[in-house]
């Protein structure tokens, strides 16, 4: 998609922060964080947000689970804890409309989130 910022990221045209990248996901760090770490990974497939999942994306997302798994072990936050985060729609703040998972941690975190 030419107007996203995302696909942006992932053609160069927009520079970024990348952490990791394979042949269909990238993860770099997110410019305004909320956390010691805060990265974003995105699947190179522009798909606009979770209701636009469709049941053929399954191995696709299941591989950017293992890219926020390996991610949080390197960034050393898989022991003491992190949030793995999506946002949806107007309430709940979402911004950018490219699927992106936020991989949140390096704090206590509060429960129910704000
Ligand atoms: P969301 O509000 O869930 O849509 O998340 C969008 C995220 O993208 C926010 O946390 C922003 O800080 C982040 N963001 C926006 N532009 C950039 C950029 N150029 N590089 C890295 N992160 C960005
Ligand atoms: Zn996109």
């Amino acid at each position: 998609m030419s107007d996203c910022l995302f696909c942006g990221i992932i053609d160069g045209s927009v520079k970024a922060n990348v952490v990791y990248q394979n042949d269909q996901i990238v993860a770099f760090k997110d410019i305004n964080p909320k956390a010691p770490v805060h990265v974003l990974i995105i699947p190179r497939k522009h798909i606009v947000g979770v209701l636009d999942v469709a049941v053929a994306d399954g191995a696709l997302i299941a591989e950017i689970f293992q890219v926020a798994a390996r991610l949080a072990r390197e960034l050393r936050i898989a022991d003491s804890g992190f949030r793995v985060v999506v946002n949806s729609g107007p309430d709940s703040g979402q911004s950018v409309f490219h699927l992106h998972y936020h991989l949140l941690g390096g704090r206590q975190m509060d429960w129910p989130p704000g």
